[in-house]
């Protein structure tokens, strides 16, 4: 059997929700699918999950959210009268749209949950009615009933490992299963969102509780791209990624598949496909364990990520105090800190960090720590960089992969803040002026891939 996972945009209308019931009912092993909330029709629309923030936002500051209630109730019942559904699956989500203003204050964190995860799980409903109206029996599950147990962690929870054996017996279901993504529940019974664009971990943690032979996630790009086709004209599409290649492009901002979600189906062993619901003929992106590199082939994609800051830190003799690197790492640690990357040379680190987590007062509180405890030589810290990743792994045991990019870099009169080449080789990071961002993402593309 398989999962199959459809992305936002392709749930955003009745039209397309024509579209998902002509594939799920292509292929019979189709049986679980995990669904978005509904997306954006066009670009300047607006996805559900946003105006349920927005929702619930304003019933948390105790204002008026009617206008937030009527909108999102017109997104259904546009896609439910479209589609000619019973007045009842309309009324069900109403009351549920409506209900959120029962909720508890107490704790903003799960209320604010509640009404996101509510953008799934109608969608689910109206999705699993429309289905077996269609043709097509099919159930909704709720995250509870599937076995969806999570950590409690309001807006970025993890999948606990208990979950596994109990959406294992959603195999002895009959029919099509509808399950909503973005959620589960903690033990306490909390409904917990994972982060946000995160229906696709659903779908891997339903991929590899259930064992499916293929875990197929539905979006609206023929394929994933070697570079952002905003920023490199009609750039290389790539038939088949390994986990690790993936996780590095989606980390560094690919935002076709989310990066968390790679695990559970890797570590199941489970094969992920990425293809289009606008056309479900195309190949897609497989997403493997492991696969063939060609000769010629080092890089397969670039991807480039703003919003980094470096702390730069010298002592003299560094390299010979043990325990060094300890300090630095417990500072971090005691202000909360998360680091992404620590280049070092012989008396230097340089701590690379996403600067949104630094407040004026948290980044002098750092700075002020550094050079006290650690008795530093020079500490000092660089905002507004990009990290620029190339990833492949061809890249392995081949020489000269890093001298190209660099070369056109330098060509391109772009300055190297940063390189750090991890012992992996499947990536190599050039840290730069987020200014130059596209320019560099294009020359580096051009040395690849032209
Ligand atoms: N609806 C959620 C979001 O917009 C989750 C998802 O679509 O994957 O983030």
């Amino acid at each position: 059997m398989k999962v199959i996972k459809f992305g936002g945009s392709s749930l955003s209308s009745a039209t397309q929700l024509k579209k998902v019931l002509n594939i799920v009912k292509e292929d019979k092993k189709r049986k679980f699918v995990v669904v978005s909330a509904p997306g954006k029709r066009s670009p300047e629309d607006e996805k559900v999950t946003d105006m349920l923030i927005q929702y619930a936002n304003s019933y948390l500051a105790d204002k008026d959210v009617h206008i937030y209630q009527d909108k999102i109730i017109n997104r259904y019942e546009e896609i439910a009268s479209e589609l000619s559904l019973d007045a009842i699956v309309i009324e069900t989500i109403k009351n549920a749209v409506i209900a959120l203003t029962q909720l508890d204050k107490k704790n903003p964190d799960y209320v604010l949950d509640v009404y996101k995860a509510s953008g799934e799980d109608n969608n689910a409903k109206l999705i699993a009615a429309y289905f077996s109206k269609n043709g097509l029996p099919a159930t909704y599950i709720n995250p509870k009933e599937a076995g969806i147990v999570v950590s409690d962690e309001p807006g970025s929870a993890t999948i606990l490992e208990e979950s596994y054996d109990k959406i294992y017996q959603l195999n002895n279901l009959e029919g099509v299963l509808v399950i909503p993504g973005f959620f589960g529940y903690t033990r306490d019974g909390q409904i917990c969102t994972f982060s946000r664009g995160g229906s696709d971990i659903t779908g891997s943690i339903v991929a590899a509780g259930v064992q499916a032979e293929l875990y197929e996630n539905f979006t609206d790009v023929d394929a994933i791209f070697a570079a952002h086709p905003k920023i490199v004209t009609n750039p290389k599409k790539i038939s088949e990624l390994t986990f690790r290649e993936m996780r590095e492009l989606s980390y560094s901002g690919f935002g076709v598949f989310h990066d968390e979600a790679l695990i559970p189906s890797f570590k199941a062993g489970i094969q992920v496909v990425i293809k289009n619901t606008n056309n479900p003929s195309a190949p897609g992106t497989r997403i493997l364990a492991s696969r063939q590199t060609n000769v010629n082939e080092s890089v397969i994609g670039i991807a480039g990520d703003s919003g980094f800051a470096s702390i730069y830190i010298n002592k003299y003799l560094m390299n010979r105090e043990v325990g060094f690197g300890r300090k630095v790492l417990a500072i971090l640690e005691d202000l909360n800190l998360n680091y992404e990357h620590m280049p070092s040379g012989i008396d230097d680190i340089s701590i690379v960090l996403r600067e949104d987590q630094l407040t004026p007062d948290l980044e002098s509180a750092l700075l002020d720590h550094l050079e006290k405890d650690l008795h530093l030589d020079e500490v000092r810290i660089t905002h507004g960089l990009s990290m620029i990743v190339l990833v492949g792994e061809g890249m392995k045991r081949r020489v000269g992969v890093a001298a190209k990019g660099t070369c056109s870099l330098a060509e391109a009169g772009i300055n190297l803040e940063m390189i750090n080449q991890g012992s992996s080789e499947v990536s190599i990071i050039f840290g730069i002026d987020q200014a130059k961002e596209k320019q560099a993402i294009q020359a580096l593309y051009h040395a690849y891939f032209d």
